[in-house]
């Protein structure tokens, strides 16, 4: 696989768009510039990694739209040694975003043939080494946490309690929240353990959150 300078134009490019709407955090913009997205998509589609579009990656799954990825990352405020959750592997693009930021990263993922190849791809390619999991993350990691972080990037019916309970006091956890067709970006800080801020933001749209406390199969 290669990076020329016509992949790091495509991907200057990007950043100016997702600068345009609205990510200023310098360490996200910075993680987008540097990782090369063509490397999470077979050669044919080259030209699809570097457009602000979600795009399949197999088993019914999508590698996130890369403004999402920015949104959600610079939600959660990530700083260097950061214990955090990933909810749906998929790709692996957005846990390469929070190594880059120098988090401790955790990534857990239902679909067992998705995790099976980004647990040998990120290592092989970048040199990326985020502990992977397998399994059904929409009750959390309860084995590793507490965590200062939690992202989630499917959509979920509702808040799963397990996952507040998992967070640090002064963590945050970010997660789509709504039907399996749309879905509100909620952040919800845990300033005590009976202290939380919750704060909603605009809609996206994701596939949804399977398993226990998501949606049935
Ligand atoms: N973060 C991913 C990336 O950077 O490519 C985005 C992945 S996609 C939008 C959402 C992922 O969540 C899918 O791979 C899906 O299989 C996974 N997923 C859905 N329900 C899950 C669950 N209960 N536990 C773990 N992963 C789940």
């Amino acid at each position: 696989m290669i990076d020329d300078y016509k992949h790091k134009g495509m991907r200057k490019k990007l950043v100016k768009i997702i600068q345009s709407k609205g990510i200023v955090d310098p360490g996200v913009l910075d993680a987008i510039g540097k990782i090369p997205r063509h490397f999470f998509f077979d050669e044919i589609f080259v030209e699809h990694a570097y457009q602000d579009k979600a795009f399949p990656i197999g088993e019914g799954q999508t590698i996130s739209q890369p403004f999402t990825v920015a949104f959600q990352t610079q939600l959660l405020e990530i700083k260097q040694g950061d214990k955090v959750l990933e909810i749906g592997t998929g790709s692996g693009y957005q846990a390469s975003v929070l190594v880059e930021l120098g988090a401790e990263v955790y990534t857990i993922e239902y679909q067992k043939k998705l995790h099976d190849k980004v647990k040998k791809f990120l290592p092989k390619v970048f040199g990326y080494k985020p502990n992977f999991f397998y399994g059904d993350g929409s009750k959390g990691l309860a084995e590793h946490a507490p965590y200062d972080k939690i992202l989630v990037t499917a959509g979920a019916p509702t808040v799963p309690s397990d996952l507040i309970k998992q967070l640090k006091i002064g963590g945050s956890l970010v997660i789509p929240v709504g039907n399996n067709k749309v879905q509100k970006m909620v952040r919800i800080q845990k300033a005590s353990e009976k202290q939380l801020i919750k704060k909603e933001f605009s809609n996206f749209s994701f596939v949804p959150l399977l398993g226990d406390k998501g949606w049935k199969k």
